[in-house]
């Protein structure tokens, strides 16, 4: 461990695109900076590629997917992602200081969740893809229904920040494990994991063009991918601005299409919670990653009876995680991802305060010292008094901000919790069975956990809806969307 907080700079590999087999720069040269938010200083550069670079991944993908890739067995597809679920594993304490350097986040995080999570979204795919079946449809002795499932073709994978190689590796695992080829996309703010997991797919001996990593922006980079003819279809996560473009832009082509969208959730506590347990996972549903996780609860609705007492409680919990040098060990609250979306999150604590929101903790940056003076640190900031459905309550901050608010009977929590236009998750906090079941059913959200937070069973649909999304992935989910069903109906 000490070694990390020594921080081997040598782990820092230049940023490269990787087309057809080869590390490559883009093909004009340009370049775009990669910074360590919580030193706000240069780690590297990656290309700065264009349309012209995506024209190559393209062309690379298809021909791989037309070549002898095309005719591997399941079998030989699940025996890849294990080995590559086995060289990141040797690699891990390197693939989680990448992360906590490129993304803000604590070591101790990306080494306990991000990349452990990595390693098990490859073993998870590999096994599903061996163990899947399809369906038989038999009728009456006349005929025989059966599906078949057959790769798509040329996949683009497009990511955000927050997560950057976890998402990423929830998208490759399955389309790999189904037989497509792949043009990746990391976001431009966090993309060194990526790069380093081209590399393992190189050592590893993944054939050329199956694999096939694109840096660069998304207005560049991403949309060239969604509009290019030979990509028949994205999976797309980041905010919800986006994905409305991705989505005009591929609709009319007839893209297979999944959207991974914002999200605004609820977290609602009744007084009949387990007190204790319940303020420590709000606590950590709010603030999880500095609260840069899509599925963070940062809007708290807490039963009257109980309000003030939890309120206290919640506070003590919060100021409990301190912002600290991410590399260190001992860090429990790293930085967020960049100074611009630092500047963001402190223009909704302004907002707050018009609003006549209490800022009840946090609310500002720490003082730092030394190489952290100028990192992108701010302090868990929790506010009270805001109606429920003010623009702070309602609108996306994706920072360490959540507010509190009372609320009277399951009916009116139900109602505080769906008045937004997101809909990715959430969380009930009782001990009656019959009030966790009605109220989970009741949000309007993709997912719902009833006493706990962010547990994650790889086989359920993940995904929103309303403006969180379309689509669902996971398991069998992601088998299909990264596959197209064919029925042969045979007669007898
Ligand atoms: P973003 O939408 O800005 O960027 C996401 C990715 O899209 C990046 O790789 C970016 O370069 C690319 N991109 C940008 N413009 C594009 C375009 N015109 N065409 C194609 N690609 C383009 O999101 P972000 O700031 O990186 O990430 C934060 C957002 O992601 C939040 O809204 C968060 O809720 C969301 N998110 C959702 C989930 C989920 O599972 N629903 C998970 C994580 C994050």
């Amino acid at each position: 461990m000490n070694d990390v907080m020594n921080l081997d700079r040598d782990v820092v590999p230049e940023g490269r695109n990787y087309i057809g087999g080869v590390f490559q720069q883009a093909g004009d040269g340009e370049v775009i900076g990669v910074y360590d938010p919580a030193r706000d200083a240069e780690l590297t550069t990656i290309p700065r590629s264009k349309a012209a670079d995506v024209d190559q991944a393209a062309a690379a993908a298809k021909a791989a997917f037309e070549g002898p890739w095309g005719r591997t067995t399941v079998a030989e597809r699940a025996d890849l992602l294990d080995a590559i679920a086995d060289e990141i594993e040797r690699e891990i304490d390197d693939f989680a200081l990448l992360e906590s350097l490129d993304n803000g986040k604590p070591f101790s995080l990306a080494r306990s969740v991000d990349i452990p999570r990595v390693i098990s979204n490859f073993r998870f795919f590999a096994g599903a893809v061996r163990h899947q079946e399809t369906g038989a449809h038999p009728m009456d002795g006349d005929a025989i229904n059966y599906t078949l499932r057959r790769p798509v073709g040329v996949f683009g994978l497009i990511t955000p920040w927050n997560l950057p190689l976890y998402l990423l590796s929830w998208k490759v695992a399955p389309a790999l494990a189904m037989g497509n080829t792949l043009v990746a996309k990391p976001s431009e703010v966090t993309p060194l994991t990526a790069m380093k997991l081209a590399e393992v797919m190189h050592k590893v001996g993944v054939p050329a063009g199956v694999f096939n990593l694109v840096h660069g922006y998304g207005h560049e980079v991403g949309q060239a991918m969604v509009a290019h003819p030979d990509i028949k279809g994205i999976s797309f996560t980041g905010g919800t601005a986006t994905g409305h473009r991705v989505a005009a832009t591929a609709a009319p082509m007839f893209k297979k299409l999944s959207l991974e969208l914002g999200g605004k959730n609820p977290t609602i506590v009744f007084e009949d919670c387990d007190f204790d347990e319940t303020v420590k996972g709000v606590a950590r549903a709010a603030f999880a990653n500095q609260g840069q996780i899509c599925l963070c609860g940062s809007r708290i609705f807490v039963q009257r009876e109980i309000y003030e007492r939890f309120k206290t409680a919640l506070v003590e919990e919060v100021n409990k995680r301190v912002p600290g040098n991410p590399q260190d060990p001992a860090t429990n609250f790293g930085a967020l991802v960049s100074q611009a979306h630092l500047a963001k999150v402190e223009s909704y604590i302004d907002l707050a305060k018009k609003e006549g929101g209490v800022i009840l903790c946090g609310g500002e940056r720490p003082e730092m010292h030394g190489e952290f003076a100028k990192g992108a640190f701010l302090k868990p900031t929790l506010i009270d008094g805001l109606a429920y459905d003010s623009r702070t309550a309602t609108e996306e901050i994706f920072g360490p901000v959540a507010t509190i608010h009372p609320f009277d009977t399951p009916e009116d929590a139900v109602e505080m919790a769906n008045a937004v236009r997101y809909g990715l998750a959430g969380s009930v906090w009782t001990q009656d069975i019959k009030t966790g079941h009605r109220v989970a059913a009741a949000l309007e959200s993709g997912m719902v956990w009833v006493n706990t937070w962010l547990l994650r069973d790889l086989r359920v649909p993940f995904g929103g809806m309303k403006d969180s999304g379309v689509g669902r992935e996971g398991g069998r989910f992601s088998l299909e969307f990264y596959s197209e069903s064919r029925n042969v109906c045979v007669k007898l």
